[in-house]
């Protein structure tokens, strides 16, 4: 096997030579099914174009995985399940409200989603702090949920971190409203405009009046779409209208053209924004009803 390795070391060598203007460089010196490595040739039996066995191919491999393939037009996670790490030091109380969302989710997705703590290469993770983060407006940030690898041709969600800033904090009812609402998020789920939403924009992240006690049924039906490979909650009805999976009906749209809202959406009393119902106003981003005195 040395000797071979040595062989076409030479070989190579002397090809470039020959060549000399170095043009055909980016042709393989190792015969097919072989591919170059570095200085040496190794076995690429499937045509990847990477070593087979080595770490790269089996990280890819992974990430190409899609067991919800029938869905189409939503970003989503190919497996089941998905792994998180919490990857560094966290009060107790975070750690545990951050499971019990993760069972919570668990549980309210009939088991379709699920979820499970690894040591090494995690799907989801997971940072705490006990010490505030504020935005450009001095807004204290929660927490912040990014997806961070995805593959955007097959519409898959390959990694993602949450970094939690809130140091426990907890919603009133005992829900772990916020930590739930930043992992929807890992599954592209949108913000609600309903102040007692679990995706309301504010309401998820302040302890003192939430009364959020569960994932609201349009966000459970939509995962339920998607992570049963596109068999369950096919249609929605909206206002007596058939719709397809997925379908958001409060979500807040920013108004994209002056020409006003699409179908079944009302211009609301703030400019700018589209509501699911007439007469509402946008306060923070929430479509709210407009209360004339
Ligand atoms: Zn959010």
């Amino acid at each position: 096997m040395k000797t071979a390795a040595i062989f076409s070391l030479l070989l190579v060598a002397s090809l470039f030579l020959m060549n000399g203007c170095g043009e055909s460089t980016n042709q393989s010196p190792c015969n097919k099914p072989n591919i170059s490595a570095g200085t040496e040739c190794c076995l690429d039996q499937n045509n990847n174009g990477i070593c087979d066995g080595s770490y790269g191919e089996i990280v890819q491999s992974k990430s190409v995985e899609d067991n919800f393939s029938n869905v189409t037009g939503f970003k989503h996670w190919g497996h089941m399940p998905i792994t998180y790490k919490i990857e560094n030091e966290a009060l107790e109380k975070q750690i545990n409200l951050t499971k019990t969302a993760f069972s919570k989710i668990e549980e309210e997705i009939s088991g379709l989603v699920s979820f499970k703590e690894v040591q090494e290469d995690p799907d989801i993770s997971l940072y705490y702090y006990i010490t505030p983060k504020y935005d450009y407006d001095r807004n204290y940030i929660y927490a912040e949920a990014l997806i961070t690898e995805s593959n955007d041709s097959m519409n898959l969600t390959i990694k993602g971190e949450i970094t939690f800033y809130a140091g426990g904090l907890m919603c009133n009812t005992g829900y772990p409203a916020l930590e739930v609402h930043e992992i929807l998020h890992l599954f592209k789920m949108p913000h609600s405009p309903l102040t007692n939403s679990i995706m309301g924009r504010y309401a998820a992240e302040t302890s003192a009046d939430c009364k959020i006690t569960k994932i609201d049924p349009e966000y459970i039906s939509c995962l339920k779409y998607i992570y049963s490979n596109g068999e369950l909650e096919k249609y929605t009805i909206f206002k007596g209208e058939v719709k397809g999976p997925c379908y958001f009906p409060n979500v807040v749209y920013e108004e994209e053209s002056e020409y006003g809202c699409n179908n079944g959406w009302y211009q609301s009393v703030t400019k700018g924004y589209c509501c699911p119902n007439p007469n509402m106003k946008v306060v923070n981003d929430i479509c709210v009803q407009n209360i004339i005195p």
